[in-house]
């Protein structure tokens, strides 16, 4: 049962074959087993999950059932939760208890699904290993010495080891898809705009953007369904008509034009890496896909530009943790000044840091033409990379990150080679693009290896589609790490 896809469980579901509240135990136990080692959640809450859980056999004994109802989920710490912790794995929100629900939580508390809870991640969603969360790493369940990626770490820990059907995420600059790849699992980053910001926490907003993380491509289609669409309390949030995430799992692949980037190919890969990509590339040609030769010759700049523009925003969002409107407050304090100083020297940890003080100095006078501008500048040019890539092809393809997991403390006294494992994640976010990651495979160590899918704006389905006709013929998205059997 805990390796089954979310239409196997609706499925499951609807025969009443399982009740929700089953099903949930079911997870509850796992978690309660599992949890110790791999430290995926921050929060669970058992009894308020079976209450949700008798609820969803209610409605569903009502005749009121949709097709998520009773589905038991976990949400990443960023999300607002009302009646429960939501941390942004801060000591700053250590305390927090938000007094409303974020859109995305709203939405499945609405379709009835079950909230199993909170799962771990980088302080303020700042980090590529999860390493940076006040509340330790989360492991990565194929090696518990090695990390599971970030930022959200948790989430993608939490699905791959089984403990939760699916979760949700937010990526900003790879944290659904990288930690994806490092843990054998698939998550979507959704075009900006289309999975409403209200209630998430915020890092940096023109990047930040929500999705889900599950076990199959069909599974991040029947999450797209309830999570995308128009919310007016974001004000980013784009009016367009709700969609079926669905509607292309069924689309052939032959004539389908695969964009590769020669960027995307180059040095500093994996080996294993690079192979494992290459014969899922060959999959897809084998099947009448046609490859596209192409250069995104800006990309090798995304990552500076990222280090500038997200640290820019942070640097603006995060003066809002003052010790006055939330969480945590210094006890010994001299003067307002005083109290504000103190509050956020302990509050916030290294990298978070390190960001507010590259944000600020990017943005001060004097610096802003020289760093913040040019950036935003580049920024422009990546993304017209992307716009004159995909008049020659309808999607591109290449690994989603260079390396497979890496050890715990690998990269801890070294934050650029830790910004570097971001290179290929990057880019989508720049340009508002989006894009997934699905599992292609493992290296000799039986790590995970993902593959990335990119495509124009508003283009999931195809993702999806393309991504789900793999599933059908390869069971890489079906293993399950050795060290958490079922
Ligand atoms: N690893 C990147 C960073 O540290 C991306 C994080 C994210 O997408 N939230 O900023």
């Amino acid at each position: 049962m805990l390796n089954s896809t979310l239409s196997e469980l609706a499925g499951a579901l609807a025969r009443r074959s399982i009740s929700s509240v089953e099903l949930t135990r079911l997870c509850l136990e796992r978690i309660a087993r599992l949890n110790g080692a791999l430290n995926a959640f921050i929060t669970v809450d058992a009894e308020r999950s079976l209450r949700e859980a008798g609820a969803a056999d209610e409605r569903r004994a009502a005749g009121r059932a949709g097709s998520l109802t009773g589905i038991p989920l976990a949400h990443k710490d960023i999300y607002c939760t009302r009646g429960m912790l939501t941390t942004c794995g801060s000591r700053m929100l250590a305390n927090f208890v938000s007094p409303y629900d974020a859109h995305v939580v709203e939405r499945f508390a609405a379709a009835g699904t079950v909230l199993l809870g909170k799962t771990n991640m980088d302080e303020f969603a700042m980090g590529s290993s999860n390493e940076t969360s006040h509340f330790g790493p989360a492991k990565n369940p194929w090696d518990t010495a090695r990390v599971p990626g970030g930022s959200s770490g948790g989430s993608a820990a939490a699905v791959a080891a089984r403990l939760a059907p699916a979760a949700t995420g937010t990526d900003t600059g790879g944290s659904i898809r990288q930690p994806a790849a490092f843990t054998g699992v698939c998550g979507l980053k959704p075009t900006y705009g289309v999975v409403s910001r209200y209630g998430l926490i915020a890092f940096a907003s023109s990047l930040d953007q929500g999705g889900p993380i599950a076990k199959s491509a069909e599974d991040l289609a029947l999450l797209m369904n309830v999570m995308g669409g128009h919310d007016a309390r974001d004000s980013t949030s784009l009016e367009r008509a709700a969609e079926d995430y669905t509607r292309e799992l069924k689309a052939p692949l032959a004539g389908l034009r695969i964009g590769l980037p020669r960027e995307y190919f180059g040095a500093g890969i994996a080996p294993a890496v690079l192979a494992r990509v290459r014969e899922a590339i060959a999959w897809f040609e084998a099947r009448g896909a046609r490859l596209v030769e192409l250069e995104l010759p800006n990309s090798r700049l995304a990552v500076p530009v990222y280090y500038v523009i997200a640290p820019a925003e942070a640097s603006s969002n995060l003066s809002r943790f003052d010790g006055v409107r939330y969480g945590h407050r210094t006890r010994d304090y001299a003067d307002l000044a005083d109290m504000y100083c103190r509050t956020r020297a302990e509050g916030f940890g290294a990298e978070v840091k390190r960001r507010i003080l590259i944000g600020t100095y990017v943005l001060s006078h004097g610096y802003y033409d020289a760093y913040y501008l040019q950036a935003q500048k580049v920024r422009r040019l990546i993304a017209r990379d992307f716009a004159e890539a995909f008049g020659r092809c309808e999607l591109i393809m290449g690994p989603t990150a260079p390396s497979t997991a890496f050890a715990l403390g690998a990269n801890r006294d070294d934050p650029v080679q830790m910004y570097l494992n971001d290179i290929f994640t990057i880019p989508a976010p720049l340009a508002g693009l989006p894009a997934l990651s699905i599992p292609c495979g493992f290296d000799a160590a039986g790590l995970p290896v993902g593959l990335q899918l990119t495509g124009n704006h508003f283009t999931e389905a195809r993702l999806l589609g393309a991504a789900h006709r793999y599933q059908q013929e390869t069971d890489w998205h079906r293993r399950v790490p050795a060290a958490t059997p079922l």
